[in-house]
């Protein structure tokens, strides 16, 4: 009998399933990638310095979508006015919902006496930035896997693996941070100018402080409202990010009498960058 040699398998592999997807912010084409490895190409809308709040893709961006073979949200408010257009740039580019099964909460915003009375928890005032939590991470995983078995069914063994490698990377993360916050006092206060680390603040049982005010930059009775409850809170350090004016949060600092630190929400080594903040508030709080 003639040995047949099956080269099949062999002639598969040499058929790059290369899947093209495009995301909203930098933090995601780091979980894709951590992911979909080299099988995934990623195009992100919101580039370095640009925030997601006010973000209006670019008409080359706009054309390059017409090359996606899915575009994966987050919920980033951007997201919400421009969908529509971005769907009909290609309409056989599949829709992946990486917030799904993700609880939002309330964001933190800063309470003025007058506003108290019709403070409602509406779709708006819930937190948009739910990738700074190691918890909602491991969620935002799940979906990145299962929606790339999906696209690239062939190399869900491949998705699979990495996955689960992605998993334990983010577990580590975690328990270094725990570790770094050992000493820290439950509820620890930061001052942030944007609150856009809410859900890191839920994960480790800390606190964030406001200083914008509706979005806007606090006028100055408020920032001296803010820098007596920076004092009377004990607040150790105030956090700006690079998409932000740090006026206001120098200001505040300067007369506390504690440092400013720069760190963005939006870095795309998501693991150091948390670590990062983490060591921040545990040495402010020494
Ligand atoms: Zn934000």
């Amino acid at each position: 009998m003639k040995k047949i040699i099956v080269l099949f398998s062999f002639v598969c592999s040499l058929v790059s399933a290369d899947v093209s997807v495009a995301v909203s912010i930098i933090p995601q084409k780091s979980f894709v990638e951590a992911i979909g490895g080299d099988k995934v190409k990623v195009l992100v809308m919101v580039q370095p310095g640009d925030s997601p709040h006010t973000y209006e893709p670019k008409p080359s961006q706009m054309v390059a979508l017409a090359h996606a073979d899915a575009y994966f949200t987050i919920g980033v408010e951007f997201e919400k006015s421009w969908m529509d257009r971005i769907k009909a740039q290609n309409s056989s580019m599949k829709l992946f919902d990486l917030s799904k099964g993700i609880t939002r909460i309330p964001i933190a915003e800063h309470h003025h006496e007058e506003e108290s009375e019709h403070h409602h928890e509406d779709e708006e005032s819930l937190d948009p930035h739910i990738w700074v939590s190691p918890i909602n991470i491991k969620i935002i995983a799940k979906n990145i896997y299962e929606a790339l078995i999906v696209l690239d069914v062939q190399n869900s063994d491949y998705y699979k693996q990495r996955y689960e490698h992605f998993l334990q990377s983010i577990d580590a993360t975690d328990k270094e941070i725990r570790e770094i916050l050992a000493k820290t006092p439950k509820g620890a206060k930061f001052m942030v100018f944007h609150p856009s680390w809410g859900y890191f603040a839920r994960d480790y049982n800390l606190e964030q402080l406001a200083i914008e005010a509706e979005g806007k930059n606090p006028k100055p009775q408020q920032i001296a409202h803010l820098i007596d409850e920076a004092k009377e809170e004990q607040v150790h350090a105030v956090f700006t990010s690079p998409e932000f004016s740090d006026i206001a949060a120098k200001q505040i600092a300067k007369e506390v009498g504690i440092p400013v630190l720069k760190i963005s929400p939006l870095a795309s080594n998501w693991s150091e960058n948390l670590i990062t903040l983490a060591q921040a508030i545990a040495r402010s709080s020494e």
